[in-house]
């Protein structure tokens, strides 16, 4: 699936939300997370973002990697 990373908190655009095909994107407190489960990998997302947080989840930077688990962690949540 796909991933947001740090540059989304606190900006939170949203122009991703538009291109979802399935509507996996969802709004937390200070970023917006995309829910690996519901995910296609269609890719929509990531050109449409203005501060290129959106990556696929294999190619996101080990300095990255903590949102994925961050991620986790909110969909574990709700
Ligand atoms: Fe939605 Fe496609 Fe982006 Fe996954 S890769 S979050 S399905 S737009």
């Amino acid at each position: 699936p796909y991933v947001i990373a740090g540059p989304c908190i606190d900006i939170m655009d949203k122009s991703c939300f538009e291109e979802c095909p399935v509507d996996c994107i969802y709004e937390g407190e200070r970023k917006l997370y995309i829910n690996p489960k519901e995910c296609i990998d269609c890719g929509a997302c990531e050109p449409v973002c203005p501060v290129e947080a959106i990556s696929q989840d294999r190619r996101v930077p080990d300095d990255d990697s903590a949102f994925i688990e961050d991620n986790r962690q909110f969909f574990t949540e709700v």
